[in-house]
């Protein structure tokens, strides 16, 4: 096992899912035989399938992260981020926050460094639209939606008013589809306390493309969730497109054009870009081609000493049958983990290695209190579940996955506190600025005139 008389160095680019699962298990296995980095700007995991309902104020976001420093003790954590990679020279360009360049350099790679917004050149969209992938974006739509309720409730200008209360969300896959559904929840249960505005003072808009909305769940599953989400008052725009949104003035496909303090971008994903920045082979999508064992694919077959999975990467989906790919998602991200890290112990060790097979579980969305639609695959078979049910599996399967036992208790003493108490109120918008107040004390004393 030994690289030159020293203990071999993993370096492991990115601590989400993939990155963080690899990480744990290898320090597992291989205990003090070898050394770990973790490279990732963010000191912390993220479960992303918990942020709609932070976003809803339903989870409090401290509560979907896990951090790293408590998690992967015995790895070295480098905060920072790849900015490229050198596979060639087996190095790693890392910057960190205050402008300094490092170079790694390890003896093997994995790559999970996941995926970032796929956006368009849509005039307005960068200046005024959030997306909803981190826990601080989610924080922020939750603030925003709840801080402008008490403004709405305030102000005596219609038109300020209607624009307060309109929330837009682009793309109806299950990132956007959840996220307005728990939002509209939320805006919902907290009305009660705001005898000034009326549930048909809000507008909740979702834009899709597409004919269709929740892909992810099977048509007639995406079907019952449109009509649920209709019958909620969700105005719901299918085979359209938001052509601009410019000062916050939302123009669409359909000739629509109206006034939008919240603008929020889901409408899917893409590589993390940094890829390109490596002398790394791409596919046409700009993900890393692997092998069924989670090895990075070169020319002329697997290329040496590199590992890479999750929504960076395109592995083959043995279960699903030939030429088909495993979806990206944190169901397959997570197992992949496991096996990408089974599989480095293997190579180290000078054994074979193993394909990684899952069989789909099924899939899951919540679209607010009590409400969710899924599929689950039950002994090879497709069921279609609604309501209750499902929400409540959906729940139990997330906190399952949450990392860290701390965490899943403080996710379910939240749900429980909420179960008997009000929903969250507040919104703290002064977290866009919060310096605000302290430069307002400290400003000179204007002059009475
Ligand atoms: C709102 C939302 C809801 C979702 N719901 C579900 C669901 O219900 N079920 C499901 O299965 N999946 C769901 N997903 C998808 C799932 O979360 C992802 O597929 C999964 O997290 C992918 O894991 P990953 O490790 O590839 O990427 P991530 O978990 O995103 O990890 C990537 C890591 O790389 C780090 N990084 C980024 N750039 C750099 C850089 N330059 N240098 C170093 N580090 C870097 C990031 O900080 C991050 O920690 C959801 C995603 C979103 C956004």
């Amino acid at each position: 096992m030994s690289f030159n008389g020293s203990k071999p160095h993993i370096l492991i680019l990115g601590g989400g899912s993939v990155g963080m699962g690899v990480a744990e298990r290898v320090r597992k296995e291989l205990g003090s035989q070898v050394s770990i980095s973790v490279v990732d700007p963010r000191p912390y995991l993220t479960y992303q399938p918990f942020l709609p309902e932070v976003g809803a104020g339903a989870i409090d976001p401290r509560n979907v992260l896990a951090p790293h420093r408590s998690v992967l003790r015995g790895c070295k954590l480098i905060t920072g981020s790849v900015t490229e990679i050198k596979h060639a020279e087996r190095t790693v360009v890392v910057s960190t926050e205050e402008g300094e360049e490092l170079d790694v350099s390890y003896d093997y790679l994995v790559v999970g460094l996941g995926a970032v917004p796929r956006t368009l050149p849509i005039p307005g969209l960068a200046e005024n639209a959030i997306g909803f992938k981190w826990v601080e974006e989610a924080v922020a739509v939750r603030d925003r939606i709840l801080g402008n309720l008490a403004e709405a409730a305030t102000t005596k200008d219609p038109e300020i008013r209607r624009r307060l209360l309109t929330f837009t969300f682009v793309g109806g896959g299950f990132a956007g589809g959840e996220a307005i559904a728990e939002a509209e929840d939320m805006v919902r249960g907290v009305l009660r306390y705001y005898p000034d505005l009326h549930a048909s003072d809000v507008r909740f808009v979702l834009i899709e493309a597409m004919g269709r909305i929740l892909p992810e769940v099977g048509e007639n599953l995406g079907k019952y969730a449109l009509k649920q989400l209709r019958e909620r008052g969700i105005e719901v725009k299918l085979e359209t497109f938001l052509n601009s949104c410019e000062d916050g003035i939302v123009k669409t496909s359909d000739g629509d054009e109206f006034a939008s303090d919240l603008i929020v971008w889901t409408a899917g994903i893409k590589p993390n870009p940094v890829l390109a920045q490596s002398d790394l082979p791409l596919n046409q999508t700009g993900r890393l081609d692997c092998l069924p064992d989670l090895r990075v694919k070169g020319e002329n077959g697997p290329l040496e000493n590199i590992f890479a999975a999750g929504d960076c990467t395109t592995v083959p989906d043995l279960a699903a049958g030939e030429g088909k790919f495993c979806p990206p998602n944190a169901q397959h991200a997570v197992r992949q983990a496991r096996q990408l890290a089974d599989n480095l112990v293997r190579d180290i060790q000078g054994r074979p290695l193993v394909d990684y097979f899952h069989k789909n579980l099924g899939t899951m969305a919540t679209l607010g209190r009590y409400k969710g639609v899924g599929q689950l695959m039950i002994g090879g078979r497709v069921i279609d579940v609604k309501g209750f049910p499902i929400w409540l599996m959906a729940r139990a399967y997330h906190v399952y996955a949450m990392p860290t036992l701390r965490r899943k208790i403080s996710v379910i003493a939240g749900w429980l506190t909420q179960g008997v108490s009000a929903r969250e109120l507040v919104g703290i918008k002064e977290g866009e600025n919060p310096r605000a107040a302290f430069e307002a004390a400290s400003a000179p004393p204007k002059k009475k005139d």
